[in-house]
């Protein structure tokens, strides 16, 4: 028993998957098809995403914002768990990274919810605002360059409606947070968001320890 949160053993999160992930074989596949790129530690675990496809479903989102696409597996997680008329907006600077999802996507059936935008998420969110999106999208998840998160975080917080819902991703930054030595723009910057979203009266908030930390703050004005 334990008044804290378990350490999570080798021997425990085998245990912990054998047990709980349902990840659909389309997943399954893109995962394997992103294990041999160089950056494919970018993409989140598994359970993660199953995560992400219980919260959409609880809320009954139907249109999300995703922020640093990578191959697709989050998008499509996300995809999956939206009805036939959910709409994703997926902000993604290089291009050659969704070439690998985007037949995943199709295979699956959700290629058609999934509006890839290729370029500097800033511009897109900007505009999405200019277009009067505001307060229309029911969740974001915010995975993309650390350095923006602020940025993002705050044009997010526009974006969606009151109630809807903003994760971001590495929250807990491989516990490099911890490190007082470290300052580079990405520690400093997730640090930053962490502390500015536990003060921020704006939103309900929960630092989930599951992957590589994920932050959820709920609009509440
Ligand atoms: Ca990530």
């Amino acid at each position: 028993m334990s008044t804290r949160t378990i350490p999570m053993t080798d021997a425990l999160y085998d245990y912990f998957l054998g047990v709980s992930l349902r990840e659909p074989a389309v997943l399954a596949r893109l995962r394997d098809a992103t294990l041999a790129h160089p950056e494919a530690s970018m993409q989140i675990s598994p359970e993660q995403g199953q995560f992400m496809r219980f919260l959409i479903r609880l809320m009954g989102a139907k249109r999300a914002i995703e922020i640093g696409t990578f191959t697709g597996y989050s998008a499509l997680s996300v995809a999956l768990a939206m009805p036939d008329d959910g709409y994703l907006v997926a902000c993604e600077r290089r291009e050659e990274f969704t070439k690998i999802g985007q037949p995943f996507w199709r295979e699956a059936g959700v290629a058609d919810r999934i509006d890839l935008r290729i370029g500097k998420a800033v511009g897109t969110l900007e505009a999405m605002l200019e277009a009067g999106e505001g307060d229309t999208y029911d969740f974001a998840f915010i995975d993309g360059d650390k350095k923006n998160y602020v940025n993002y975080y705050d044009l997010c917080l526009q974006l969606v409606r009151i109630g809807g819902v903003i994760a971001i991703d590495n929250a807990l930054w491989s516990g490099r947070l911890t490190d007082e030595t470290l300052d580079d723009p990405a520690t400093t910057a997730i640090r930053t968001l962490n502390e500015s979203i536990r003060d921020d009266d704006r939103v309900d908030m929960s630092l989930l320890p599951i992957g590589d930390g994920l932050m959820l703050a709920r609009r509440i004005v």
